[in-house]
């Protein structure tokens, strides 16, 4: 049996944040018409997935806590009847914190999710309202509350720092007030100002992005002040308790398999990378049409796949593997890596570690520098 990854993506949000470019439409209108494309999509994969056991499944957005949740727990009957589970498999919604609900949490709960992750990005109601989220900081105190009362063992919380308007102080506030309610996992990222979002006309608030130094020291801060609470960092913008990494994340960061569902969701199976239009439009009319649905696919060589390991792994704390890029792709990672990484050791962006190489926390944060210079070899 092969041990994959579910990605389930839910494609709705009550309303768009200024920054955000993960594709969602806010018609929810068109709510039972998607659930029922995609249990048809899922359907269609019974015979595809014969010979898999899922460890992980995530339900991510968009905002999956704003529909009903008797569509998400038709959603889970459903994806049991095409694809085995391992004995504990990990199960996550994503939610936004203004959406929940008693019902909804205990319906997630009833149906076997067993991991909640909640978007409260900061704890400051003025920097809430500046990137547009729908909630305040004691909504989330309300729903984070209850999702644990409910009995939600595994929460994690998301964060963001380089808000416009956020001073080191603000979000070394929001670190103490997150890990004062002992989330299991935190994920803590930078903002992006990514192109077509409505943060990027906005210029006022583009103008109070803090510079390039000072979000170097409020990730340089932050994280020690994660460590000193707890949390360990695993990856460039992920934290968790002992032993309650993300197992669902971490597959994609190993180059593990995965199977998405639904719009804008990207498979990664036996090679081959594909992912979904994002198109909520024409995945309802056509959702098992997987050719005319995909936007993008590709059959990776040994060599890509190498590459990808590359640049997935060196996001992990823990980095990249000789023997283990021996075993998988049977190549040897001094050859490969040895001397172009010694450059970024100099520049202590860089560490040997007993297995192979890791970025530090430093080079970590310049991580798309260091992989685009490194990853240019021949790769067909
Ligand atoms: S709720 Fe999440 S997915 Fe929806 S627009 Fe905001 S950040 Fe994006």
């Amino acid at each position: 049996m092969k041990k994959i990854g579910v990605y389930i993506h839910i494609p709705f949000c009550i309303h768009k944040c200024s920054y955000c470019d993960f594709y969602s439409v806010t018609e929810l209108s068109l709510t039972e018409r998607y659930f029922s494309a995609l249990k048809e999509q899922i359907l269609s994969f019974k015979y595809f997935l014969k010979d898999c056991v899922a460890d992980s499944v995530y339900i991510g957005g968009g905002t999956p806590s704003c529909v009903d949740s008797k569509y998400i727990v038709d959603l889970m009957n459903t994806l049991k009847t095409v694809i085995k589970f391992v004995d504990k498999p990990e199960i996550t919604i994503e939610s936004n914190p203004g959406t929940l609900d008693s019902t909804k949490i205990k319906d997630y709960l009833f149906c076997g999710i067993n991991r909640i992750s909640m978007g409260l990005q900061s704890a400051d109601d003025d920097e809430l309202k500046m990137i547009s989220r729908i909630h305040n900081r004691s909504e989330f105190e309300s729903a984070y509350l209850l999702a644990r009362i409910l009995g939600f063992k595994n929460i994690n919380v998301d964060i963001m720092y380089a808000l416009p308007g956020q001073k080191e102080e603000t979000l070394l506030k929001t670190i103490d007030y997150v890990t004062a309610l002992q989330p299991e996992h935190i994920s803590f990222y930078g903002l992006r100002v990514e192109e077509g979002t409505p943060l990027s006309r906005q210029y006022d608030l583009l103008d109070r992005i803090p510079d390039e130094d000072t979000q170097y020291n409020m990730y340089i801060h932050a994280a020690k002040r994660l460590e000193n609470a707890g949390y360990s960092q695993y990856e460039i913008s992920n934290f968790s308790k002992k032993r309650m990494m993300c197992r669902h994340n971490c597959r994609y960061w190993k180059s593990g398999d995965y199977i998405g569902f639904g719009p804008g969701a990207a498979s990664f199976i036996d090679g081959e990378l594909y992912s979904y239009s994002k198109d909520i439009k024409s995945f309802i009319q056509k959702p098992t049409d997987r050719l005319g649905n995909v936007e993008k696919s590709e059959i990776l060589t040994i060599n890509q796949q190498a590459t990808q390991y590359v640049m997935l792994g060196l996001r992990l704390a823990r980095g990249i593997e000789s023997k283990e890029y021996k075993n998988r792709f049977g190549r040897d990672l001094e050859i490969d890596y040895g001397e172009k990484m010694e450059k970024y050791i100099a520049m202590k962006y860089a560490k040997r570690t007993e297995k192979g190489f890791r970025l530090t926390r430093a080079g970590l944060l310049v991580s798309n520098t260091i992989l685009s210079d490194i990853l240019d070899f021949e790769t067909k």
